[in-house]
């Protein structure tokens, strides 16, 4: 046990307070490796039971008061590690060893009363308070339980004899038990037994279940799963999943063991004996919906089967083809479901025509100091096509960072204003929203005059009436927050740019006509349609810097026409990446402190180590503090995250943005569209933690200017798949190209956050499944072109599948 270096961290720690900060990422992380790596060297079960006592808990989560005590019994736990011997005695009995296959039988289909919709409360064996544990990982009814599936199957099938047992990987024994008993180690009640095969014998310790003692009689047969642990040149198995031998259907072990997600109150043992006694009844009472010619001519498993092999599958290869009927179910019904949705949407409802040969849009052009790019020209020539058509227009604006999206949507809303109506920009944060709201008024002062101040600006010169554009956020003052709103209400406001706030209740349009959404992937579908709602059927610009892949854009947006911009304006620099490795973080410093010198500005990137804003803030803060007292004293910083007041981020931002800061520390906030183009550098700390797309869109911050900007990524430990990922953002620039890598290795759902978005769920889906996306995308387009409302009596489950699936899912228009 490498105690050395443990105690070395204990001690910095000890002498910073105990912020944890003494190593990078977090004490929980390194402690985590190094308790894995100990608790194999421990042989005496007392010292185990201590170890697990004291490394179970979360540093990250404890007070100061409590890390220190924590501290304490740490080293005392080291100390009586290395004064004590550890040896444990086996005794050496074989035990003879009969042969038993695991059995998997096969899902029976009664039908019954309560229907697939009922609560889980009619399963067998799922009380009342049972059914809100169940409630809580949001499982309602029968079909939710039927789709409940496990995270993830460990491989017990592979049986050993217990001379065969090597450490660390699963393995599964039968075996006789000798002897069984209830032990003390270390003060908690435990069982230990010695059980046997013909090859040896082997320990077991199960702790905190002494009731284990009693069920294991002398010579009953058990079967036991798991991983084996060397104490001082002897195997022990630890707390291993075990059942006993009795004719059964296996459960726990000597099969593909399904990991259920669990809540408080669940138990992994209860959980998968639940399940498997359900699937086994009810599996076979679900109708496939599919049609039959189509299931077969793709040669996908029946629902039933698919079902209950996701749950306990035979083998790896049926668990594989059950994975992939599933996902083909998701991407098939998402897909018919955005395909109806455009239908419905323009095909019921007549948009405003637009009369787009207005001179407007020339003047602005010529006023902008640069020609556009020709993919911008061609996305505007798109765009001012669909607004002169009598159906609303519905199009997805792709487009690299920087490669100049705001201005092609402000010439579309110059052509609304010009028309009578009013026009909406919608972007995720307020950061972004103010951002937007100065470039849209510097892009519109060169062509009149500017008036106003704060949230309001009025233009005379583009319109024969003055144009007036509004920055509407949660954070403004409420009276100038009315005063606003009144005027929008009142037609008096022509353009207004603001956050989701603009589809709160409160904000009436006199006449929206066109709608802009920027980074449309943070957006829900239902904040989409309730901006729609506020107009009379306006005309949707939908705006992403995720460069999607063609097949998946067109699946998860079938509903929205594609545009892209795949060109950057010209002059635009490569942004020169380099991932550093440990122990270059103090050159990386320096080398910001050059750039800093020679006039730059630089950010500093801290990791994601929590899904929660307030403990990305701290650490932030933490980080930030350091950096200040012992990195760059000499040199200006700034802090900037999520939990900053309004008024607070604006001044900051507006301070490095005008040059009085030199180093922006920063949480990714910053993620999207900050625009400063005398930053240089990007230093990202644990890029590790993050995708390839988001990856990318911080390097974006940088490299907006005339200087060679520089992006460096700092990882300490990473994985496997990380290396990778590394690897690719050092050598790759394209956006495109790192986004179909980022969905290779991540999957749509997790990608996109299907949940929020308002789609239905992708939970089987993924996208090494290409082919499967695009082999549902043209099954669903064949469907379409004979059945489209589903009224063939071969299509009414379907039918009924679809509404289901898509009336959990947001309303679309
Ligand atoms: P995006 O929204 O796509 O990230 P922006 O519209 O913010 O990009 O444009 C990024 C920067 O490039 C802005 O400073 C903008 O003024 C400038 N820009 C846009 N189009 C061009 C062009 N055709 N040539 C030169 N610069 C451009
Ligand atoms: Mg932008």
């Amino acid at each position: 046990m490498d105690s050395e270096s443990l105690r070395k961290i204990l001690d910095l720690e000890r002498q910073k307070g105990y912020a944890d900060v003494a190593v990078f990422g977090g004490l929980d992380k390194f402690l985590r490796n190094w308790s894995d790596q100990a608790v194999g060297s421990l042989g005496n079960p007392r010292l185990l039971v201590r170890f697990h006592k004291i490394f179970k808990t979360s540093y990250a989560n404890m007070t100061t008061e409590q890390r220190r005590e924590w501290a304490k019994a740490i080293l005392g736990f080291l100390n009586d590690v290395e004064g004590k011997d550890n040896t444990v005695e086996l005794p050496t009995k074989a035990p003879p060893r009969k042969k038993s296959a695991p059995k998997v039988k096969k899902a029976a289909a009664p039908p019954g009363e309560p229907g697939l919709d009922s609560p889980v409360t009619v399963v067998k064996g799922i009380s009342t308070s049972l059914s809100g544990k169940f409630g809580k990982l949001g499982v309602k009814t029968v079909r939710d339980l039927l789709y409940f599936f496990p995270h993830r199957h460990i491989d017990y099938s592979k049986m050993k004899l217990i001379s065969q047992l090597v450490e660390g990987e699963e393995q599964t024994i039968v075996a006789n038990v000798w002897q069984a008993q209830e032990t003390k180690p270390g003060g908690r009640r435990s069982t230990e037994a010695i059980v046997g095969d013909e090859s040896g014998n082997i320990r077991v310790v199960w702790f905190n279940q002494p009731y284990l003692a009693k069920k294991l009689n002398t010579n009953t047969r058990i079967m036991l799963s798991g991983r084996v642990s060397l104490f001082k040149g002897r195997h022990v198995f630890l707390s291993p999943e075990w059942e006993l031998m009795e004719g059964q259907d296996l459960v726990h072990t000597a099969r593909m063991v399904p990991v259920y997600p669990l809540t408080a109150g669940l138990r992994p043992r209860q959980v998968r004996k639940l399940m498997k006694d359900f699937v086994d009844l009810w599996a076979g009472r679900v109708t496939d919906f599919l049609p039959q010619g189509l299931r077969k001519r793709l040669g996908l498993l029946e629902l039933p089967v698919a079902i209950s092999q996701a749950h306990y599958p035979e083998d790896e290869t049926t668990k594989d083809k059950a994975r992939v009927r599933l996902a083909f179910d998701e991407l098939f019904l998402l897909q018919l479901g955005v395909m109806s949705k455009k239908r419905d949407w323009q095909g019921s409802r007549p948009g405003n025509v637009f009369d787009v040969s207005q001179s407007v849009v020339g003047r602005f052009l010529e006023s902008l100091p640069f020609t556009l790019t020709a993919a911008q020209d061609k996305a505007l020539k798109d765009i001012l096509a669909d607004l002169a058509q009598p159906k609303p227009m519905s199009r997805l604006l792709q487009g690299e960072v920087g490669s100049g999206k705001t201005v092609v949507a402000t010439a579309a809303l110059l052509v609304a204003a010009a028309n009578g109506y009013q026009g909406a920009f919608m972007a995720p944060t307020e950061i972004l929203a103010e951002q937007h709201f100065a470039t849209i008024c510097q892009l519109l002062s060169k062509l009149g005059k500017e008036e106003g101040e704060g949230y309001l600006k009025s233009y005379s010169g583009p319109l024969e009436r003055p144009l007036r554009v509004a920055l509407l956020i949660g954070d403004i003052r409420q009276a100038g927050k009315k005063q606003i709103q009144k005027q929008v209400l009142e037609g008096d406001i022509d353009i207004i740019i603001g956050t989701h706030a603009l589809v709160q209740k409160g904000v009436e349009f006199r006449k929206l006509g066109l709608a802009v959404v920027d980074e449309q992937h943070r957006f829900g579908v239902e904040q989409r349609s309730a901006l729609r709602e506020k107009g009379f059927n306006p005309h949707m610009l939908v705006m992403t810097a995720t460069p999607i892949p063609r097949t998946l854009a067109l699946t998860l947006y079938g509903d929205l026409d594609l545009s892209v911009i795949d060109e950057l304006p010209p002059g635009r620099q490569t942004v020169k990446t380099k991932w550093l490795k440990t122990g270059q973080r103090d050159s990386a410093y320096a080398f910001v402190r050059k750039q800093v010198n020679e006039g730059r500005q630089a950010f500093i990137l801290c990791p994601l180590i929590e899904e929660s804003e307030a403990i990305i803030a701290q650490a932030a803060t933490v980080e930030y503090e350091r950096l200040a007292r012992e990195v760059f004293l000499d040199l200006r910083l700034g802090l900037l995250h999520g939990r900053l007041s309004s008024a607070d981020k604006d001044a900051v931002m507006e301070s490095f943005r005008r040059g009085g800061l030199d180093i922006l520390v920063a949480t990714p906030v910053i993620e999207v569209g900050i625009d400063i183009p005398n930053a240089t550098v990007m230093l990202i700390e644990s890029a590790d933690r993050f995708g390839l797309s988001q990856l990318h869109q911080f390097r974006g911050r940088v490299g907006r200017g005339k200087e060679q900007s520089y992006c460096m990524l700092l990882a300490e430990n990473p994985s496997e798949v990380a290396r990778e990922r590394l690897d690719i953002i050092e050598n790759v620039q394209d956006g495109f190209k790192l986004a179909e890598e980022d969905l290779k290795m991540r999957g749509p759902g997790e990608f996109f956050g299907t949940r929020q978005s308002g789609l239905p769920d992708l939970r089987m889906a993924k996208m090494s499944d290409v082919a499967l996306l695009e082999l549902a995308r043209n099954e669903a387009i064949k469907l379409f072109e004979v059945d489209s409302g589903l009224e063939r009596v071969e299509h009414k489950p379907l039918a009924r599948e679809m509404e289901r699936v898509w009336a959990g899912a947001a309303e679309w228009s």
